[in-house]
């Protein structure tokens, strides 16, 4: 892996002043959320002059982290402007997302272009998180090797809560784990100019979706994600909603039958267990384990007409719609994403889901909810987590100078 290293602490040139930082921030922000943009655009987007413009962007080139192109063809009369886009060869991040039956990375490079990524299957066997940090450091190493680019950061996203400073898993109930220092375990594996983040899988979905995807501009949203494990990733007035430890959202955990089964938190009968991917196979006669694979079969089933994969799926938006009228009487969302398996049930049952949430929410009527499927489908996580590892990058784009060679 190719080597970064911040400014911070060494003898490096001056920093620009906070002024400058503040607008190479703006302006590597608005590249990385909408693309490449046309030095006009960016002028009128930062409020500053023309020569202003011209002056970050040179500095943002000499980082190596956008690059210009004049624009040839087209019918448009007069000089035309310089295109400013994501550098081709700038640094990337390296996301993970782990999960109980398997554990993706990817390269991901500014403006969210995954240039590689590669999946290892974990199977039912609980994986340890010295396992788990083996593994993304691993494929963070094959990865830039793939893609070769330099790595900056890691993120990884987790189905557990996160306390983000310590980068610790407090509790993730289907991988066994309990105050899990993952994001220590991980940076020993790799150089110590890595940067290495930890969120969880929830948080990170709506960070995604709200940042770049199918919540943008919406100030309330939630996203539910539904694998084996069920959470909520929240936002309220523009703001993520993490609770006091990072814990807020666990809704996998509310009870909802106290006689149901039982969940690998110890208690009966919540959501995770009427709603999650294993209780889907188990409602739908399969007895495999709750792989991405036999998940999209029981789907594609449904899809084809199989009744008893149908039922399955009417079943959880059922129970699904119910926690979400619960979800829209404590929060009022204007938006809510439903991601994982759970889009699958979305696009096959929205009538069941609306029905439910219809009988359990307060006055549903007059403000209805919009239910809608994640631009990034099942890869959320896998962006979030990507978006929380370029989180120093784009905060202080003159912090970080690559090595080159
Ligand atoms: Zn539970």
């Amino acid at each position: 892996m190719s080597l970064s290293r911040s400014q911070a602490g060494t003898s490096a040139p001056a920093r620009p002043d906070a002024i400058r930082q503040h607008n190479l921030a703006l302006i590597l922000g608005e590249v990385h959320r909408d693309g490449a943009l046309t030095r006009a655009e960016l002028t009128t987007r930062l409020g500053v002059s023309r020569s202003t413009v011209g002056s970050l962007v040179a500095d943002l080139i000499a980082l190596g982290l956008v690059e210009e192109r004049v624009p040839s063809g087209g019918d448009r009369v007069g000089r035309p402007s310089h295109v400013v886009g994501p550098h081709s060869t700038g640094p990337v991040v390296v996301a993970a997302d782990v999960d109980v039956t398997h554990v993706t990375c990817a390269a991901v490079g500014i403006g969210g272009e995954v240039l590689a990524r590669s999946t290892v299957a974990t199977g039912r066997r609980r994986t340890t998180p010295q396992h788990v940090a083996k593994l993304v450091a691993a494929a963070a190493t094959a990865l830039a090797a793939e893609s070769g680019r330099t790595v900056l950061a890691v993120g990884v996203s987790v189905p557990g809560t996160v306390h983000r400073q310590t980068r610790t898993v407090g509790m993730a109930p289907n991988l066994g784990w309990r105050d899990a220092r993952l994001g220590d375990l991980l940076a020993a594996r790799l150089e110590p100019q890595v940067t290495v983040t930890v969120g969880n899988d929830a948080d990170l979905s709506v960070l995604a979706e709200l940042r770049r995807g199918s919540a943008r501009g919406c100030d309330d949203v939630v996203y539910v994600i539904g694998r084996v494990g069920v959470g909520a990733g929240i936002v309220v007035n523009g703001a993520p909603l993490q609770g006091r430890e990072g814990r807020a959202g666990e809704i996998g955990h509310n009870v909802v039958d106290t006689g149901g089964p039982e969940c690998h938190c110890g208690k009966r009968g919540c959501l995770e267990t009427m709603i999650g991917d294993a209780a889907l196979l188990t409602m739908a006669g399969r007895h495999g384990e709750p792989t991405e694979h036999e998940v999209a079969a029981v789907f594609d089933d449904a899809r084809a007409g199989d009744e008893a994969a149908l039922s399955a799926v009417r079943t959880i938006a059922g129970y699904l719609g119910q926690a979400l009228g619960n979800l829209v009487n404590t929060l009022d969302p204007q938006r809510v994403v439903l991601g994982g398996s759970l889009s699958g049930v979305l696009e096959l049952a929205r009538g069941d889901i609306e029905d439910a949430l219809e009988r359990y929410a307060f006055d549903p009527g007059h403000h209805p909810v919009e239910l809608v499927l994640p631009r990034f489908g099942v890869d959320s996580a896998l962006m979030g987590a990507a978006e929380l590892a370029f989180a120093g990058l784009l905060g202080d784009p003159a912090s970080t100078q690559v090595l080159v060679g």
